[in-house]
């Protein structure tokens, strides 16, 4: 449907954003929803950040996307968080009802609902997880809510593993769960805890185009029981997903959760279920 008087304005902010599959996949969706309603980014930094946020309130925006580097800042100016956006303390989705800002963190939650399509079961199940950044910290946040066992987290700068952890720790009184951080120069405390666990995340951008090819691990610390995530989506299938295939492993593709964090965008902005099947095939060319 083409815009008129009555479109809705989304959005996506942050900067940079011309790389985003957000404006595609949330277009694609009003037009097969038949949703009067049009998907914009607007480039946005700390310092731009209040003015825009005013502006899309102004104009009764339903709704909006938030990448870095703002996510943390937006968190700050809304009225109200969900759970796991407050135990991260930044979002990536905010909800505009009337004026009143409500904060959602949709990447974790993508990650474990694209891990239930293809058949994970994470409760009570041992993760390492390694990184400690804006989506790492997301995936540990929902880890939480999710029930896990037991969350390894290591990273490159160890202070951060620690602060991740020690954020966490604070919301796991009442649950039967350990969150340990580890420095991701530990490799033999890696491969020890590797052997241990149920599922192996690589939530670094190690791995992404055009920085590195590489693989966060020693490929030959996989083996076929260990389901293996890698959260990059640039190369669509990263070094470690094509040596976790080899090794016949159970693999989840950082695409999965790229439809999946956006499923939930769209739900909580329009209460409509995301057509994930149909931008699937249009915006990603995936069968
Ligand atoms: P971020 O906040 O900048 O965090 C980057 C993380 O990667 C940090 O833990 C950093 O460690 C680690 N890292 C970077 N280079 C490294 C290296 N050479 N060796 C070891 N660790 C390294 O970024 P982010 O937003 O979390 O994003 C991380 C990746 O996930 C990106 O590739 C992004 O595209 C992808 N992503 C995917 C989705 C999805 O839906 N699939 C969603 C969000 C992000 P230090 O703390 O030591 O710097």
């Amino acid at each position: 449907m083409l815009p008129d008087a009555k479109t809705k304005l989304f959005a996506l902010i942050g900067s940079p954003i011309d790389h985003s599959f957000s404006p595609s996949m949330h277009n694609t969706s009003f037009e097969e929803k038949d949703i009067n309603g049009c998907y914009l980014a607007f480039d946005t930094d700390e310092e731009t950040l209040e003015d825009v946020v005013k502006s899309l309130k102004s104009l009764n925006a339903i709704g909006w996307n938030v990448t870095m580097p703002v996510k943390t800042k937006m968190a700050e100016l809304c009225d109200e968080l969900s759970e796991e956006a407050q135990i991260i303390g930044a979002v990536n989705t905010v909800v505009n009802q009337d004026g009143h800002l409500k904060g959602y963190s949709t990447d974790g939650i993508g990650f474990f609902r694209n891990a239930k399509e293809n058949g994970v079961d994470v409760k009570d199940s041992s993760i390492v997880l390694v990184g400690a950044g804006g989506a790492a910290r997301s995936i540990a946040a929902q880890a939480i809510l999710e029930d896990v066992k037991k969350l390894t987290i290591y990273n490159r700068t160890f202070s951060k593993a620690q602060k991740l952890a020690e954020d966490l720790n604070k919301y796991t009184e009442n649950k039967d769960i350990e969150i340990i951080a580890k420095d991701l120069s530990d490799a033999i405390s890696l491969k020890a805890d590797i052997d241990e666990s149920d599922i192996f995340i690589n939530a670094t951008s190690v791995g992404m185009n055009p920085i590195n090819n590489d693989s966060i691990i020693d490929p030959n610390w996989l083996r076929e029981d260990l389901v293996v995530a890698d959260i990059v989506y640039t190369p669509v299938k990263t070094k470690l997903e094509e040596e976790a295939l080899k090794k016949r492993c159970k693999v989840l593709d950082g695409m999965g959760m790229v439809l999946w964090q956006g499923a939930y965008s769209f739900n909580y902005w329009t209460g409509e279920e995301f057509p994930v099947d149909l931008v699937k095939k249009k915006v990603f060319n995936i069968d």
